[in-house]
């Protein structure tokens, strides 16, 4: 099949269920179109030739609005390519669409995006998750076989949980993050969501490597994802949390998660108690860096560089506030106080200097549970996709739906998220693995031998094959 034809297919598929799903924000028609007939005037071995990828609206793409979600950036479009995405194009990939996703990438539900929220595509009265939720519900509607989203507390493992698809935060500096718009630049990753672990091994080892744009992308060899996908599990030691699996976690998401554990269990993997003493401060210290670094970076957005400027303003000061007023919303305006709090003298040493100190006490945690197992398994999401609006009024909900991803963003270690089953009510359940620095091709192999075990995996209602 030609690379126009089937670039075709997906353009009319995202066309035609973005009015139930809104998980696009720009279906990019014409540039695909035109990059497509490239693609097919050629021979080609590029390692991904005639892909389509759909990216989160926070990674920029030359030429096309790259909002992040928010009115301030609603008319910026990104005068270059991020590098994960030059490296895409190079490779033969082609970008078919910016996916929606909560404002600047702050939510677990998508509902913080100022351009309407993402739908879930197993049921349409429910959030997709977030922040990319947009990302997740594009790949797990059938539309592209992979999608990029960013990570800085689980934006791609979560939704990824409560789509139903796989979803890897790769390790810290394993993706530049030259052109992804920062959120909380010590936490921030690019990820990847796939339908199978081996779309995603294809996309990681294109788009990972040193990139001397990013001074803290990390000059580690890239290795062959693909290749480590057939390893045996015989012999790994998988470790669980106990502790984790008490307070607050949906029965139904703990039985799946254990019944999943088993079947790695059954395969020859060894299956030991490890603690997290400090995981529980995850949500606390998270919420305190992310929203320190958060108000720093989004200082830059004030009227002048780019996007949004508030019109009628008669002077400069009143032109920045109002500016900022009009142009975020008031889940961004929430984190830049409560950032500007935390950083403030009187307050600095009480909180974002305690947080710094706790946070690398949950770092030693794993250090010191991976000299007792290989990987750790937890449940990705406490509950399955919840209703829109339910946690929108109450953001300390909203935010403790973090609190199994938020540790591996602090730590900088690498975690995937596995579709392990669904609920009673027929929404998906997530298992999640966290490895140990630079352990990618061992989460993508964990990944690859639950889908070999399950191949018939049952499909959401709004999905491209049905009718
Ligand atoms: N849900 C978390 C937050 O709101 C994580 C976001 C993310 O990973 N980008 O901050």
């Amino acid at each position: 099949m030609s690379v126009v034809s089937k670039i075709q297919t997906v353009l009319d598929n995202a066309e035609r269920l973005n009015p139930i799903l809104n998980s696009f924000l720009s279906i990019e028609r014409e540039s695909a179109l035109m990059r497509a007939n490239e693609l097919d005037s050629v021979e080609s071995t590029a390692p991904l030739h005639g892909v389509a990828v759909a990216v989160k609206d926070n990674i920029c793409t030359q030429g096309t609005r790259t909002s992040c979600g928010s009115r301030i950036l609603g008319n910026y479009a990104a005068h270059y390519d991020a590098t994960a995405i030059s490296r895409l194009r190079s490779a033969g990939a082609l970008i078919v669409g910016k996916t929606n996703m909560d404002e600047f990438a702050m939510g677990s539900s998508n509902e913080t995006s100022a351009f309407g929220t993402v739908k879930n595509p197993w049921d349409t009265g429910r959030v997709p998750g977030g922040s990319s939720g947009g990302s997740a519900a594009a790949v797990a509607s059938g539309v592209v076989d992979v999608s990029l989203g960013s990570e800085t507390g689980g934006s791609v493992r979560q939704p990824a949980s409560l789509c139903g698809v796989y979803g890897l935060k790769p390790t810290y500096g394993r993706i530049s993050r030259y052109g992804l718009v920062a959120f909380a630049s010590s936490l921030d990753n690019i990820g990847v969501f796939g339908r199978t672990p081996t779309d995603i091994a294809n996309v990681l080892g294109v788009i990972s490597g040193r990139d001397p744009l990013d001074s803290t992308s990390a000059d580690v060899p890239v290795p062959d994802y693909s290749a480590a996908l057939d390893t045996s599990v015989k012999g790994m030691r998988i470790g669980v949390p106990r502790a984790l699996f008490g307070e607050g976690l949906d029965p139904e998401v703990r039985a799946s998660v254990g019944s999943a554990i088993e079947e790695y269990a059954a395969m020859g993997a060894e299956i030991v108690d490890v603690e997290l003493p400090h995981a529980k401060y995850g949500i606390a210290v998270y919420y305190i860096i992310a929203t320190a670094e958060a108000s720093s970076n989004l200082a830059r957005f004030d009227g002048v560089r780019y996007g949004f400027r508030a019109e009628d303003a008669r002077e400069l000061r009143q032109m920045y506030f109002r500016t900022r007023e009009e142009g975020f919303g008031a889940e961004v305006k929430r984190r830049i106080m409560l950032g500007t709090y935390v950083l403030s003298s009187g307050y600095y040493d009480a909180y974002y200097s305690k947080a710094q100190k706790v946070r690398a006490l949950v770092k030693r945690d794993y250090v010191n549970a991976f000299t007792q197992c290989d990987v750790i398994a937890t449940p990705t999401s406490p509950s399955v996709a919840f209703r829109l609006g339910e946690r929108s009024d109450d953001p300390l909900a909203m935010y403790l739906s973090d609190i199994y991803t938020v540790s591996a963003n602090l730590a900088g270690i690498p975690a995937i998220s596995i579709p392990c089953g669904l609920s009673t009510e027929r929404l998906p359940i997530g298992l999640q693995f966290i490895g140990n620095a630079w352990s990618e091709p061992v989460l993508l192999n964990l990944a690859q031998k639950f889908e070999a075990a399950h191949p018939d995996k049952e499909k959401p209602p709004v999905h491209v094959d049905l009718t």
